[in-house]
């Protein structure tokens, strides 16, 4: 069985990996993976895929720096040149990204089969390009590798039940490659408090919507006080910041550049809990034991929320301080929501079967 794998930013990288460990243990699987190169950053290095024992790229197509349109269309063009070429059995694709609609769109138009890991995952707003690659990748895949029964469900009601794509609940790669990293995280190169919460945002309906990172940073300058806040920032939001004279209490408020994976997982280790615009992170809180506020007025996660793990705050500071001093978290995190490390197996079986 011969697959490609298309990937393009770094936690698809993360994902991938974990599935290609699976693949490794069947000798009559070959498996090539495609970069399309749509987030290309520093931290992406060799050190990168050494570190992260995460295999290279067979192509480098080397996209980036351009709109959705270009972009998109430029990764259909070079992508369908791969396919020919390599005809492989299956074209595997992670998520929502324009990387992961222009494999699908690419492989379904030469008729070689699309597998879809994270479908059936929905935010209801179409404002997000996410959401729009989504819906589209999932529906001209044939077979979709759902992480949660929500996942599902949202497919059942879009009428999935009376098209021929086969539908299979996986669980979540992401804490496949979250229990493997576990035992090698690595503490970042700086003092860390010892009481901290641990904050990302790197949303467009944040970052870029003055407002909004007005009243989140709002929040953090209140809870800072409290308990200090750290904040891993691309530094093109941190210049945001600045411009917009967006005040930080630097004495509760600590921002780092963006930090490596391995690193991560020890702040994630390490802090007393979590607050993000991040989808992946909002997991990985849950992975290590640690409740979530979500800057989000939606997720796609809803198990989390069902189950009182996370909590939607939106941007808006007093709910964001109001979650932070009452919410009554769920403490138990023993519960199966992800299929707890085994979803990668389950893909591949599947993918065996089919
Ligand atoms: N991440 C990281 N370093 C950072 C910020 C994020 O390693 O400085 C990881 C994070 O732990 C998660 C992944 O990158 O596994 C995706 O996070 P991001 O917020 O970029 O994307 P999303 O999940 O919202 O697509």
């Amino acid at each position: 069985m011969r697959i490609i794998t298309i990937v393009g930013a770094r936690p698809q990288f993360i994902k991938a990996a974990a599935v290609s460990r699976a693949f490794a243990k069947y000798q009559e699987i070959e498996e090539k993976i495609v970069h399309t190169g749509q987030h290309f950053d520093t931290n992406m290095s060799d050190i990168f895929f050494e570190e992260m024992e995460i295999p290279r790229p067979h192509y480098n197509l080397d996209i980036n720096g351009l709109g959705h349109g270009a972009m998109t269309g430029q990764m259909l063009e070079k992508i369908e040149k791969v396919l020919i070429d390599e005809k492989p059995d299956w074209v595997l694709i992670y998520g929502d990204t324009n990387s992961t609609i222009a494999g699908a769109l690419a492989a379904s138009k030469l008729h070689i089969k699309v597998a879809h890991v994270e479908a059936g995952l929905r935010s209801f707003n179409m404002n997000m390009p996410e959401e729009v690659n989504r819906i589209l990748t999932d529906r001209i895949s044939n077979i979709l590798f759902c992480p949660t029964d929500t996942a599902i469900n949202n497919l059942k009601s879009e009428g999935y039940d009376n098209i021929d794509i086969k539908i299979v609940k996986s669980g979540d790669v992401m804490q496949d490659a979250a229990l493997f990293y576990a035992e090698k995280s690595k503490k970042p190169p700086f003092n860390l408090p010892e009481k901290f919460i641990l904050a990302t945002i790197h949303r467009a309906e944040n970052t870029d919507d003055i407002e909004r990172l007005k009243a989140i940073f709002e929040a953090f300058n209140t809870i800072g006080k409290d308990t200090k806040v750290i904040i891993p920032l691309h530094p093109r939001t941190h210049k945001i910041l600045d411009r917009n004279q967006i005040k930080l209490d630097s004495d509760n408020i600590q921002i780092i550049p963006p930090v490596g994976y391995l690193e991560m997982i020890h702040l994630l280790k390490n802090c007393e809990m979590v607050m993000t615009d991040s989808g992946g992170l909002q997991k990985e809180a849950f992975f290590f034991d640690k409740s979530c506020i979500t800057l989000r007025d939606e997720t796609e996660w809803v198990e989390l929320i069902e189950n009182k793990y996370n909590v939607l705050a939106g941007a808006d500071s007093n709910k964001i301080i109001e979650n932070y001093n009452k919410f009554e978290f769920n403490k138990d995190f023993s519960m199966d929501l992800y299929a707890k490390g085994h979803a990668s197996d389950f893909i591949v079986k599947a993918l065996k079967e089919y």
